[in-house]
């Protein structure tokens, strides 16, 4: 952002003396001219260029683990570098605002091309349109539609069904000229991320998305990020979702007690105990997880209200910590055999 300059008089130079007053007004002017972006856009304007920020964010810490492990991960996807939004993403009143801002030369436009990633490389700008991927048209469903992520959605979910070796060619539409890009992906642990706009507290993955809260992301760096989503990642690489429906573990109230309780709980040590591998194998400091939950993280433990099925942050921390020693020397990368191999293990 252009920071704004002093109308100051004393900020011209000596020979300017007697064109002192004109001078200073060109200069307010200039000033007033310069910081008008920041000043001119409405609270819905920078809203929906936050949302942007933040799926940036989410998408380039997502795929930091995501790929840095992917040797880790016995279902991958090819990565692209795209963060794809639909316009019926946006809700109705805010349609008008998210067109003009982002164009949407297609229903399923790029939101933005990480910096140094393969689509970047191939040329793929955001506010590209979708058109096509391999020849194929993309469904881009009815733009007037109800609010919903699904044209978005179908995409993402058919980009990840493609093999991870062969290039994907993207037609585009830019600029009301049709282009296209030939984009090389690299494989990553099969796993797709969502900012979710609530001031929840909310971090959570079914298995096939990963969803953080935008207050989880205003609250926290990138180092304390990572530990949320490297946890998230675990439980996704380690399939607990299925181990658990296939151990018939009631969710809801009765997940808290008896056997329900233990299993969950192990689910979730077994998750505590990846990450620190996850975050160590995509050059995080894997102490931030323990130090997250001695410091800041411990703000997100509700104390008595606590769930039954998760440890104090204390106890998740000591675990940490042991599992910390557990790790390789450094630069060679970590397999967590012993954690992995639970991954197709019954939980009992
Ligand atoms: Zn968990």
């Amino acid at each position: 952002m252009i920071r704004p300059t002093p109308c100051s008089a004393s900020t011209l130079p000596a020979w300017a003396a007697l064109l002192r007053i004109a001078r200073g007004i060109v200069i307010c002017l200039w000033a007033l001219a310069a910081a008008a972006p920041a000043t001119a856009a409405s609270p819905l304007d920078q809203a929906l260029l936050r949302l942007r920020e933040q799926d940036v964010r989410l998408a380039r810490l997502g795929q930091r683990l995501a790929q840095g492990n992917a040797r880790l991960c016995d279902e991958t996807m090819p990565f692209t570098g795209l963060v794809l939004h639909a316009v019926t993403q946006y809700a109705p009143s805010a349609r008008e605002a998210a067109q003009r801002l982002f164009l949407f030369a297609q229903p399923v436009s790029v939101e933005a091309v990480l910096p140094s990633s393969p689509a970047d490389a191939a040329g793929v700008q955001a506010n590209d349109g979708l058109v096509s991927i391999n020849g194929a048209p993309v469904d881009d469903g009815n733009a007037s539609a109800r609010q919903s992520s699904e044209p978005r959605d179908r995409v993402e979910q058919s980009l990840a069904a493609l093999p991870i070796d062969q290039p994907i060619n993207f037609g585009l539409r830019r600029g009301g000229e049709q282009i296209t890009a030939s984009v090389q992906p690299v494989p990553v642990c099969r796993s797709r991320f969502e900012v979710v706009w609530n001031d929840k507290t909310v971090a959570h993955s079914d298995g096939e998305i990963i969803q953080i809260s935008s207050s989880l992301l205003d609250r926290f760096d990138d180092g304390q990020l990572a530990v949320l989503l490297a946890h998230e990642l675990a439980h996704t690489i380690l399939r607990h979702r299925d181990r658990l429906e296939a151990a018939d573990v009631a969710n809801g109230l009765l997940a808290e007690f008896g056997r329900n309780r233990r299993l969950n709980r192990q689910a979730e040590d077994e998750a505590d105990l990846l990450s620190i591998h996850l975050l160590y194998n995509a050059g995080f400091d894997p102490r931030t997880a323990p130090d997250f939950w001695r410091g800041a993280g411990k703000k997100l433990d509700p104390g008595l209200l606590r769930s039954r099925i998760y440890r104090s942050p204390r106890q998740r921390a000591a675990a940490m910590d042991k599992e910390i020693e557990r790790l390789p020397d450094s630069q060679s990368f970590s397999k967590a055999e012993a954690l992995l191999r639970r991954r197709y293990e019954p939980l009992e």
